[in-house]
């Protein structure tokens, strides 16, 4: 790889509702300024807005956060700024969907009607009071390996299924109820649901648990933050950490995160040292006597294969000479 250890990079978190008319032909535009910056991640563009998680250099994300704020329909986009010593993507994708967080509720618009925002210091006086309900509006994988003491977590394996798990929240109409989620985004959807089917008092987490855990420490966030970069868990409490999560073969106390040896099965569950020796990386003994099991090297991270990745690929204006020689020249050095 092309990254240095000295380097210092950073690891943007951020999404924006706003009206976007033209938004495929800004895919496009915004597709470009991320190549020529070399910022990486996933980008989703919709004509409710832009939600994202890239990486870059420092001084490359500074200029990528200037570009946003300068164009006046994303001016009040907040980024959650991480820092690590390498890029936390292997590519970047910027992609044009329907909305920026699959959510089956289109039709809400948080610049209309949404819950109350919450900034973290407020989110923690507010969290232990009376009458108060924390909810957990993220799905399975997450909340098993990270939540809030005391909060209510939802059987569901997707955000879109949120609304309908909303009916077996009846009893709690009358009682404040707290959203939290990874980095703000759902929380706007969720508790605008909230109000619409009949709940008085609805407040979210603003910035979700991610700038929580850099504002206010932390505090009673037990376990760890799912993340949806290469890093895939990330530490929030300062103050009290704990774990929560178990080990998925022999159901020890156990956060840490890997990725299962069989490529076929790929999934991402927590499983301790031993077991994960024991088991040379996979999730179950089918998994170890898969054929196709990729050597285990104690990390359960597999470097993405990135042969024949073009950044370029998806962009309507092609790369001049120039930039397909700096491609060359980066590919020869990694
Ligand atoms: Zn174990
Ligand atoms: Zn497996």
């Amino acid at each position: 790889m092309e990254e240095n250890k000295n380097k210092d990079y950073s690891i943007l978190l951020y999404y924006c509702y706003a009206k976007i008319e033209d938004a495929e032909q800004y895919r496009e535009e915004h597709h470009l300024f991320c190549v020529e910056n070399n910022i990486r991640g996933r980008i989703i563009i919709s004509d409710e807005g832009l939600n994202g998680t890239v990486s870059g250099l420092k001084e490359d994300c500074e200029k990528y956060m200037a570009y946003i704020h300068a164009d006046p329909r994303f001016a009040k986009t907040e980024f959650k700024i991480d820092h690590h010593d390498k890029h936390a993507f292997t590519k970047i994708h910027v992609r044009y969907k329907p909305e920026i967080v699959h959510s089956s509720l289109r039709h809400l618009d948080p610049n209309v009607k949404t819950g109350k925002h919450l900034e973290p210091e407020e989110f923690k006086k507010l969290k232990d009071q009376e009458d108060v309900v924390i909810l957990d509006v993220r799905s399975n994988y997450e909340h098993e390996l990270g939540r809030f003491k005391n909060a209510l977590t939802l059987d569901i394996d997707n955000f879109r299924d949120f609304p309908q798990k909303v009916k077996e929240l009846e009893h709690l109409k009358n009682k404040k109820v707290l959203t939290y989620c990874t980095g703000g985004i759902k929380c706007e959807k969720a508790s605008a649901f909230l109000l619409e089917q009949g709940f008085e008092d609805v407040y979210q987490l603003h910035g979700g648990i991610i700038k929580y855990g850099m504002e206010a420490g932390g505090e009673d966030f037990e376990g760890k933050c799912y993340v949806f970069d290469n890093r895939i868990a990330v530490d929030v409490n300062k103050v009290n950490p704990t774990i929560v999560s178990e080990c998925h073969i022999c159901g020890t106390k156990s956060d840490r995160m890997v990725n299962c040896a069989n490529p076929t099965c790929n999934i991402h569950v927590p499983i301790c040292e031993n077991c994960g020796w024991e088991y040379e990386g996979a999730c179950s003994s089918e998994c170890k006597g898969n054929p196709e099991k990729r050597p285990y090297d104690g990390t359960g991270y597999y470097q993405k294969n990135t042969n024949g990745y073009n950044p370029y690929k998806g962009l309507h204006r092609k790369p001049d000479k120039e930039q397909i020689q700096k491609l060359h020249g980066e590919a020869s050095h990694s």
